[in-house]
């Protein structure tokens, strides 16, 4: 039989999609708080708001009259018309008050602006409740309570109230980083979370998210062009880390989370940041209406671009640019690299001019008083010349190693070389049992997001076998104690925080052994020898004679060459005498 399911069955379907956690509800009713020009929001959740999750604005309130309409499927007063083109609000379907409301006991408390009294609506799974005067200065408040209690099958799927607690945190502060004049605040179980005062720049608001330290490892961005407008802060290309759960892309004030987004903001750190790591950013698109399309799934996080590629090379060239103006602090690409294919034995299909123009990018200065880094001469290591890698005769730039093999030069970058040793040092180690470690003189405390510290303090028993040993230390920071041995000087608090974002991408999915290798990758870049220190003649030559002894010692572990090497007939064709 064909029959029009009733409101209270369609609004239960509906909101499978509008709410699907505490996280989306929160979204949700802050969303509306925000569109009621609200000048500070105050959030409250209980049991990761599986108990209850309340929304406090100051905004225009709604009227005694209008209070059940908030509460009717499609009912909403922010499509003046009904075309959905111009679309200037976070929320225009209308659907998610009576979603909520069709999964939980929604109470709505409301003094709209200008009203004598508040009023008070409630609905009890989807079954609504008699309008009640209420006291309450200005404003609205809405508090869903028992969030899918009546939906068990809904109900299941809910995490531990811990991670409901931290996915809508996230998305809290997703939100407040577009709304810098508005102040935020968020308690859980009773306790005060997250607390953001209204900020008077962006910087401010993105410094109470990321941490201070966003501010002095980040360039501001700002680029207009075909009438769109990229604006925000982008970390430097040695600033990364493990996931992409940094990267805070917003349209038109709108969190999302679109994959065009993302592959511009790859392409525009190309060359810059290694494989696999991603720089920490908050870029923010401004596109008029009505060449976006946000209605295309009910939670409004995808959007669709009516012209793709303008967005994609304005976010590209935007990145481009901001980094490039700051070089001095930036990491470069790598100018040797189109270098290195080219030299193949058996000639090159480039003219040796334009060579030996490029070659000159990266020479040491020809007069010895300009190479301040020159360390005296290396007394020559018996038949080192005879070895692969050859005798080391000299350090460039703090950062190459040059040395003079039988028939030409290498040029070795040192912490590349260094941080593969360490890697294999470490697989070494790990594969022999217990790798030794070593106590620091004074633990160090790394402060980390809450969701970081728990994850790793969860992990410190596996984390303490590879030689890491750390302890919880306050809710948003972790102790350490000792740091592997291979690592030498580590720097435990980069590393601390690479390992928290590792373990949040891969969480317990991979395969113990490979998770090993993931974090040994991780902790052998921190360890290894900086691009920047000078080294003397024999820790030099220790360095060639232990990257032939060891395994995959060309590629470091980025799949970035280690070494180059030059034979002397490359030499000579590059200044056209062959
Ligand atoms: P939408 O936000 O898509 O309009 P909702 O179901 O979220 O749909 O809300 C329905 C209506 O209720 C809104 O259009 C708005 O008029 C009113 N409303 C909801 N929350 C608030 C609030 N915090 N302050 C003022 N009005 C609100
Ligand atoms: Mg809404």
């Amino acid at each position: 039989m064909l029959r029009r399911l009733p409101e209270a069955v369609v609004n239960r379907i509906a909101a499978g999609e509008v709410v699907e956690r505490p996280a989306s509800a929160l979204k949700e009713l802050v969303e509306n708080a925000i569109d009621a020009g609200a000048g500070r929001i105050d959030c409250a959740l209980r049991q990761g708001g599986a108990a209850s999750i309340s929304v406090d604005d100051d905004g225009a309130g709604i009227a005694r009259d209008e209070l059940a309409l908030a509460l009717e499927r499609h009912a909403t007063s922010k499509l003046a018309d009904d075309d959905l083109v111009d679309i200037r609000t976070l929320g225009f379907r209308g659907e998610a008050l009576p979603s909520i409301g069709a999964v939980s006991r929604l109470t709505i408390t409301s003094r709209a602006n200008g009203a004598s009294e508040a009023w008070r609506l409630a609905v009890d799974n989807g079954s609504i409740g008699a309008l009640e005067p209420a006291a309450r200065a200005g404003g609205t408040r809405v508090e869903a309570a028992g969030l899918f209690r009546a939906v068990p099958a809904r109900l299941k799927f809910l995490k531990s109230a811990r991670a409901e607690y931290l996915a809508a945190a996230d998305m809290l502060k997703r939100l407040a980083m577009a709304r810098p004049a508005l102040a935020f605040s968020l308690e859980h179980d009773g306790r005060r979370a997250w607390a953001s005062p209204a900020a008077s720049d962006l910087l401010a608001r993105l410094a109470d998210v990321l941490g201070a330290e966003f501010a002095d490892n980040s360039v501001p961005v700002a680029l207009e062009a075909d009438g769109l407008r990229l604006t925000g802060h982008a970390g430097l290309p040695t600033w990364h880390r493990g996931t992409a759960q940094a990267q805070y892309l917003f349209v038109n004030g709108r969190p999302v989370r679109d994959r065009l987004l993302q592959g511009a903001v790859r392409a525009g750190y190309e060359e810059l940041v290694p494989r696999g790591r991603f720089p920490v950013l908050a870029l923010f698109l401004d596109v008029p209406p009505d060449r976006v399309d946000v209605n295309v799934h009910p939670a409004k996080t995808e959007i669709r671009f009516r012209d793709a590629g303008r967005v994609r090379s304005l976010i590209v060239s935007a990145l481009r640019r901001a980094l490039a103006e700051e070089g001095h602090r930036a990491a470069m690409p790598a100018a040797a690299a189109p270098l290195v294919g080219r030299f193949r034995p058996g000639g090159s299909s480039t003219p040796p001019l334009a060579l030996a123009e490029r070659a000159s990018e990266w020479q040491a200065p020809l007069d010895p008083a300009l190479a301040p880094s020159a360390p005296p001469p290396a007394p020559e290591a018996p038949g080192a010349a005879g070895l692969p890698l050859g005798a080391a005769r000299a350090q460039l730039h703090d950062t190459y190693i040059v040395a003079q093999t039988g028939d030409g030069i290498v040029l070795v970058d040192q912490h590349a070389a260094h941080e593969r040793l360490v890697l294999e040092r470490m697989r070494r180690a790990l594969a022999e049992g217990r790798p030794p470690r070593q106590a620091l003189l004074l633990p160090e405390v790394v402060e980390l997001d809450e969701a970081g510290a728990e994850r790793l303090a969860a992990k410190a028993g596996e984390l303490a076998e590879l030689g890491l040993v750390l302890e919880r230390f306050g809710p948003e920071a972790v102790l350490v104690r000792e740091t592997p041995a291979a690592l030498g000087e580590a720097d435990a608090k980069g590393l601390v925080r690479d390992l928290a974002d590792d373990l949040a991408e891969h969480g317990l999915a991979l395969a113990l052994k490979e998770r090993l290798e993931d974090v040994a990758a991780t902790m052998a870049c921190h360890g290894s020898v900086r691009a920047g220190r000078r080294l003397g003649a024999q820790e030099m030559d220790a360095l060639l004679r232990e990257m032939e002894a060891t395994p995959r010692s060309g590629q470091c572990n980025h799949g970035r060459p280690t070494y180059v090497e030059l034979k002397l007939a490359d030499i000579e064709r590059l200044f056209g005498r062959r």
